[in-house]
Order: structure tokens, then C-alpha cells, then sequence
């Protein structure tokens, strides 16, 4: 008999306008009345931050913004925002953008309570307790970080993104809007998608995976592989926003649960380096990854390729897979996801690093198939 642990205490509240209830969600979760929103330039440029904004200050909450998270945030920057947390007496946390921003926020709620710096809780090192409440607002359908105890912070003087993992981290309360993410721009949607993917195809397969992960998992490949290409096609295709936002919470819901493997691992040594961004670093491993773990597990790559979509039930297990890797990489074409060699800065002679960062990291145990510098 098959025994398992799922965990999720945030509560979700998902639909087009959902923004508009957060104040009250607040309200009744018991967040304070001193809020500090951590976001990005970008999302304030795209008008995104006033959406969210104004309906609090409506409902007279005393706002303080914390503008400066960088895609791959910084460990710098969480110290920044843990002391402007502290200075203004926000009791609360409120997380509007993408990985980014949420990661931020929830490091920067941990900072402030508890100090030392991201480096000192990484891998688990150093306990704590409760934090100031973290309500997220994701903008992007990709990470899942509104639901799920981890927050990927890179240290700026060594490149190394490192996770903080820990049950005090999970969100108290999770906006989906899917309205918020029309404006998304189009190369940013299929690299933030692809990673959505990669977390319900890792969270499915890895060898941390349980049923309950497997349930959400399942749903979310076949959501994100129809819509996603649509959402590229016409980023205001709002029914196809509004399944990649949830295609991403499920996703989240999935490996949050489970655990990522060595997609993740080698694309979180790739953004380190070279600040690529996460969902590109994802995308450009997920087919040699598939490749090397579908030749020793074909049954669940053959589950694979059927929840995606890319095969049917007819189909012998070997034919399933076959038809799974000429699927995605067509798929990927469609998305017009760039080659690995493609990228700036990449060259040959850095795989030793990648692959060197990639071992170091505790989800390559994770992955389905056992991986060496040699895979
Ligand atoms: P991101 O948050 O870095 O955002 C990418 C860019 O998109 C930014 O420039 C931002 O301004 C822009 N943007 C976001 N939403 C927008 C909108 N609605 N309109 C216009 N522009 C918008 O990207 P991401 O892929 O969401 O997050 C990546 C980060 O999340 C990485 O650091 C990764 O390691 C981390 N991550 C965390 C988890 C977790 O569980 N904690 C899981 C996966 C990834």
C-alpha cells in the first residue's frame, strides 16, 4: 500500500476580477493594515501594480512599495527589502509579479523576522517560526510560487541560486487574476509556460512523486500544452490565459509536493551563471533531459505523452514515447524557444560548470533516472 504526505495550506481564490476581492480576503485572513507590495519595474510599467493597488488603498490600506526584485532575485535586494519592511512597520507581505517577485517577498517576510541574511536559511541550514503573512498576486503562468514552501534566491557573489524551503514560507492567500497576465510579453509567456510544464512532467515523473502530485500533475500537462501556444499566438486570448494560470497552479500544486529534478537543476546552474531567464534555462534542457530519462522509463514517459496529449491510448508504450519527443520538440518550434547554443554568453566549454552547479543541487537525486557527469 502506497503511503504519502501532501501539504497546502494557502487558500486560492482564482477567476477573472479576483483582484478586486483581495482587499477582503485580507481582511478576513487577518492580515494587518500596513502592507508592503514587493514587485518588479516591469510590472509597474505594464500598469499592473495600480490594478492591485488601488482597490487596497480603497479599503484603506496603508501601502509601502518595494520596486527593486530582478528577474533571478538577489540575496542583496532581499536585504533591502527586509529592512524597508522593518522601517515602515509593515505587518504583512503582498507579492505582485512573477517567481521573482513572490520568492522576494517571501524572503524578505523571513529576513525581517528572523535576520541573518538568505544564505544562513539555505538547504535548511538554520530553523525558525512564523513570518509576517505573505498574500501572492502571480503575473506571470509559470512558477507556482503562490502556492507552493520554496524561494529560489541567487547569491550575487558566487552566481549559485540557492532554495530556501521551508513549510513557513507557503502563502497564506493566493490571487489568480488571469486578466493581469494578457500583458505578458509574447517570448516571456512561452518561456514562463514551458516551465510550468516542466514542473507538472518533473513533479509527475520524479522519484519523489505521490498520487496526489500525479492528480494535479495530469491535469496540468493537458491544460498547458493546448493552451499555451494559444496564449502566444494572441496574448489576449483570455480563455487560454486563463487555463495557463491554472495550468501553473495545478503545476505548482504538483512538484510543491513532489519535487523538481534535472530539468530544473541544470537550467537553476544555467540562470546563476548567466542570468538567463528561468523559464528559457527550462526550456532548453527539457528535451535532452526527456531524451536520457525515457530511454531507461518508458511507462511513465508513455503516461506522459498521453496526458500531454502528444499520444493516444492505442498507442504501445515505446510508439507513445516516440511520438512524445517529436511532439515537444515541434511543440517547443511552435513556441519559437531558441537552441541551447543559441544562447548569449553559452558556450561548449561551460558544461563542465553547469553540469558541476546541476550535481550540487538536491533535486538531482529527485530525477527519475540516476544522473552523473558522464548522463
Ligand atoms: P519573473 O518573475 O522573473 O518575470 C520575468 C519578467 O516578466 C519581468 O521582467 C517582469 O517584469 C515581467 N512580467 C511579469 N508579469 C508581467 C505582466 N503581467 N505583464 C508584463 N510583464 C510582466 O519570471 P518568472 O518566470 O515568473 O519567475 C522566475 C523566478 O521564479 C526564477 O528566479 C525561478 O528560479 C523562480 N521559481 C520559483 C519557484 C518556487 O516555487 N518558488 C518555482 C519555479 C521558479
Amino acid at each position: 500500500m502506497t503511503s504519502f504526505q501532501y501539504m497546502c495550506t494557502t487558500q486560492i481564490d482564482f477567476g477573472v476580477g479576483a483582484v478586486e476581492r483581495l482587499p477582503e480576503k485580507l481582511q478576513a485572513a487577518g492580515f494587518g493594515r500596513r502592507l508592503l507590495v514587493v514587485t518588479d519595474p516591469g510590472l509597474i510599467e505594464a500598469g499592473i501594480v495600480e490594478k492591485v493597488v488601488q482597490p487596497l488603498h480603497r479599503h484603506g490600506y496603508t501601502v509601502t512599495l518595494f520596486d527593486q526584485v530582478q528577474p533571478n532575485p538577489r540575496d542583496v535586494d532581499c536585504l533591502t527589502g527586509a529592512q524597508l519592511l522593518q522601517s515602515r512597520w509593515c505587518d504583512a507581505v503582498v507579492a505582485v509579479g512573477g517567481g521573482s517577485a513572490m520568492d522576494t517577498a517571501k524572503t524578505v517576510a523571513l529576513l525581517a523576522r528572523h535576520g541573518g541574511t538568505p544564505q544562513a536559511y539555505a538547504d535548511g541550514k538554520r530553523p525558525y517560526g512564523e513570518l509576517a503573512p505573505i498574500a501572492c498576486v502571480p503575473t506571470t503562468a509559470g512558477t507556482g510560487s503562490e502556492v507552493t514552501r520554496s524561494a529560489v534566491i541567487t547569491e550575487h557573489s558566487t552566481h549559485r541560486k540557492m532554495t530556501l524551503k521551508h513549510e513557513w514560507l507557503r502563502p497564506t492567500l493566493a490571487i489568480l487574476d488571469p486578466a493581469l497576465t494578457t500583458t505578458v510579453p509574447r517570448q516571456i509567456t512561452a518561456a514562463t509556460g514551458v516551465d510550468a510544464l516542466v514542473h507538472a512532467i518533473e513533479g509527475y515523473t520524479c522519484r519523489r512523486t505521490q498520487p496526489i502530485s500525479q492528480a494535479f500533475g495530469a491535469r496540468a500537462m493537458g491544460l498547458i500544452v493546448r493552451a499555451l501556444p494559444k496564449a502566444y499566438r494572441d496574448p489576449l486570448d483570455i480563455e487560454a490565459r486563463s487555463d495557463m494560470l491554472l495550468g501553473s497552479l495545478l503545476a505548482g500544486l504538483c512538484f510543491g509536493s513532489a519535487d523538481v529534478a534535472a530539468v530544473h537543476c541544470l537550467a537553476e546552474a544555467l540562470g546563476g551563471l548567466y542570468d538567463t531567464p528561468h523559464g528559457l534555462a527550462n526550456a532548453v534542457f527539457l528535451l535532452p533531459v526527456l531524451k536520457y530519462n525515457a530511454q531507461e522509463h518508458v511507462a511513465v514517459h508513455a503516461d506522459v505523452a498521453r496526458l500531454t496529449g502528444m499520444a493516444s491510448d492505442g498507442d504501445n508504450p515505446a510508439t507513445a514515447v516516440k511520438k512524445l519527443l517529436t511532439g515537444l520538440e515541434a511543440w517547443l518550434q511552435e513556441l519559437e524557444i531558441p537552441a541551447l547554443s543559441s544562447l548569449p554568453h553559452v558556450s561548449r566549454g561551460d558544461s563542465e560548470k553547469i553540469v558541476e552547479l546541476a550535481l550540487a543541487n538536491n533535486s538531482t537525486e529527485s530525477n527519475v533516472r540516476a544522473v552523473d557527469a558522464n548522463a
